[in-house]
C-alpha cells in the first residue's frame, strides 16, 4: 500500500511499526492537498484520498501533532508550521519551549490519525494518543520533531528520558503513531 507522505521520518516509523506490510513511498507526481482541516482525521483522510485517486491502489496517510494542555491544545493540527510556514523542527520546538516557560501545567499529548482508503474507495480511520510532559531543555537525537523535549508518561515514573532518547522499538511501543499503526494492522488482519 502507498503511504501518502513526503515525510521520511513518518515513512520509516510506519515501516518499523508495521513489519510484514509492504509500504511504498508516494510517487513524486502525486500532489497532496494542503493540511488545512480542523482535525487530524480530516487531514489524514484528505491525503489518503488524494493518493488513492491518483494511483487506484490502497493508500494510507498519517496526520499527527502535539497538544499542550496549558495552550488549550495548541499547536495541534498546526504543529508542523507552529513557528511559521515551512519552519524547521528545531524552530517549532524552540517556540513550544518558549511558550511554556514558567507554566505550571507542562502536560502534552501526541495525537496521530491514520486514514486508510481501500481500492474500492471504502475509508477507515485509526487513532492513537501518547501523553507526556515537556522537558526543560531538549535531550537526545533519536526520533524527530518535538521528541527531544517530550518525556512520555508510559516509560514510568522516575524515567526522565525523552522520546529522542528511547530506542526506536521503545518509542513505537508507546507512541501515538505506534498505537494507531497497531489498530490499522489489527483491522487489516481481521479483514484478510
Ligand atoms: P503533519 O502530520 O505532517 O502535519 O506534521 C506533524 C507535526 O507534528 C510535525 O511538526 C512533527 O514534527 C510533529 N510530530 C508528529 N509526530 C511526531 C513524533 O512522533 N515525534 C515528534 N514530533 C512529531
Amino acid at each position: 500500500m502507498i503511504v501518502a507522505t513526503r515525510n521520511e521520518h513518518k515513512l520509516r516509523e510506519l515501516r518499523e511499526a508495521l513489519p510484514g506490510i509492504e509500504l511504498e513511498p508516494l510517487p513524486g507526481r502525486v500532489e497532496l492537498p494542503p493540511e488545512d482541516g480542523e482535525t487530524f482525521a480530516a487531514n489524514a483522510l484528505g491525503k489518503a484520498r488524494a493518493a488513492h485517486a491518483a494511483t487506484g491502489g490502497t493508500a494510507i496517510a498519517d496526520d499527527s501533532g502535539i497538544e499542550a494542555a496549558a495552550l488549550g491544545g495548541r499547536p495541534g493540527v498546526r504543529s508542523a508550521r507552529y513557528a511559521g510556514e515551512g519552519a524547521s523542527d528545531e524552530r517549532n520546538l524552540e517556540k513550544l519551549i518558549r511558550e511554556l516557560e514558567g507554566a505550571e501545567d507542562r502536560r502534552l499529548a501526541y495525537v496521530c490519525a491514520i486514514a486508510l482508503v481501500a481500492p474500492d474507495g471504502s475509508e477507515s480511520l485509526f487513532e492513537g494518543r501518547c501523553t507526556g510532559t515537556l522537558a526543560d531543555r531538549p535531550r537526545g537525537d533519536g526520533g524527530f520533531g518535538y521528541d527531544p523535549a517530550f518525556v512520555p508518561d508510559d516509560t514510568g515514573p522516575g524515567d526522565e528520558r525523552t522520546m529522542a532518547e528511547l530506542r526506536p522499538g521503545e518509542k513505537h511501543a508507546i507512541s501515538h503513531r505506534g498505537r494507531a499503526a497497531r489498530a490499522l494492522a489489527a483491522h487489516l488482519g481481521s479483514a484478510a
